[in-house]
């Protein structure tokens, strides 16, 4: 088997708003093949930078697009493509969206792989754990308590035993701060699990303040409260933190991840499969166990990612939650003919060849903004 084309599509909603939520774009790569079989993948990026990164024309040995670097290569050769794409990209790559960029691709080729061997991605990376995980439903904060609250109670009542609260307006005030975890834990109840996703806004001492602060309406986690590369800060705060501080969505790789992992930064580390690709994020997944470190996924895109998110938790051992976005986005409900959501609580893990999700062509044909040709 040989690869024969990289696609990459870009496809947009119409209606983007002014948020921090990354489900109204997305960017595939569509990897095609002399036996007409085809690989999906998708990164959580700038769409069209990823394009361009796969697009790219050869400039030299070491600063070359992905796709002049893949045609004509065995896709089941998954780590020495890894190896050759992080090589011939070093002048822009190593970091960043140069690896979301390899992510994507990562993802189609086990997605080609699965479907080559008839078998599903989990059980190629070792076989699952899990056959469903329990979901938490992850979601924006409301304007204020008040406003998070009823959203908290939409989440409950439909189902989910556990919901994530994230970014704006969180950060600038202590009062604001409390009121929002106040109303979030009002709308849940007592017994469900509760998530807090700060969204890198603090110095580590503020941090610590708020997490005392928001530790009496019992959080399961705290995220994101510092800046993404604040290794040292959040060495500091997780020694002292009275709850267990979750970060790492934004680490592109193994590379990225190895300063929070050499360290033990985190009490969760997650790992977003449309920044790090299988093959680095089974790495990180039996270094994290290696240090004795949960794991989680992270996912705010569409059911392609989801569903990549699923077969990679199913294989870590002590997965416990699994992060649903429920943004009201029709690229996270539409764009696969499955759906890749939780019911009742919990999310069941795809078994069908590859990642197990076929796209809705018409979807794709309706949002579609840009082809490489
Ligand atoms: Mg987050």
């Amino acid at each position: 088997m040989k690869i024969t084309q990289v696609v990459c599509q870009i496809l947009r909603i119409k209606n983007v708003q002014a948020k921090t939520a990354s489900s109204q774009d997305s960017v595939l790569v569509r990897v095609r093949t002399d036996t007409g079989l085809e690989g999906i993948g998708e990164a959580d990026s700038s769409p069209e930078v990823v394009k361009a990164i796969v697009d790219a024309p050869f400039s030299h040995n070491i600063a070359c697009g992905l796709r002049e670097i893949l045609v004509g290569e065995n896709p089941l050769e998954h780590e020495r493509l890894w190896q050759k794409m992080y090589r011939r990209t070093m002048y822009f790559g190593r970091t960043g969206v140069a690896i979301t960029a390899m992510a994507a691709i990562d993802m189609a080729l086990w997605d080609l792989k699965g479907k080559h061997f008839g078998e599903p991605i989990h059980r190629l990376l070792g076989g699952a754990h899990h056959k469903r995980i329990k979901a938490y439903a992850s979601i924006l904060f409301g304007r204020d308590g008040r406003e998070t609250r009823d959203i908290g109670h939409r989440w409950i009542d439909a189902g989910y035993r556990a919901v994530k609260f994230g970014w704006e307006p969180m950060g600038p005030d202590e009062a604001v701060d409390i009121d929002l975890v106040r109303g979030a834990r009002e709308g849940l109840g007592g017994d469900a699990t509760l998530l807090i996703d700060a969204g890198c806004v603090w110095d580590a001492r503020t941090a610590l303040r708020r997490a005392n602060r928001f530790a009496e309406y019992d959080i399961g986690w705290l995220e994101e409260p510092l800046r993404e590369d604040d290794v040292a800060g959040y060495v500091w705060l997780r020694d002292r933190s009275p709850v267990p501080i979750a970060a790492g969505e934004g680490e592109c790789g193994r590379e990225s991840f190895r300063p929070l992992i050499d360290r033990h930064a985190l009490d969760v580390y997650q790992v977003d499969l449309s920044r790090c690709g299988f093959t680095d994020a089974a790495f990180i997944r039996s270094r994290v166990e290696e240090i004795g470190a949960r794991l989680c996924n992270h996912c705010y895109t569409s059911p392609v990612t989801a569903a990549a998110s699923l077969h990679w938790l199913a294989t870590c051992r002590d997965a416990f939650l699994f992060e649903d976005c429920v943004e009201d986005s029709p690229l996270r409900h539409e764009l696969t003919i499955e759906k890749v959501q939780a019911r009742d609580g919990y999310i069941e893990v795809p078994d069908g060849p590859g990642l197990g999700v076929a796209l809705n062509e018409d979807f794709v044909r309706s949002t579609l903004i840009a082809e490489s040709s």
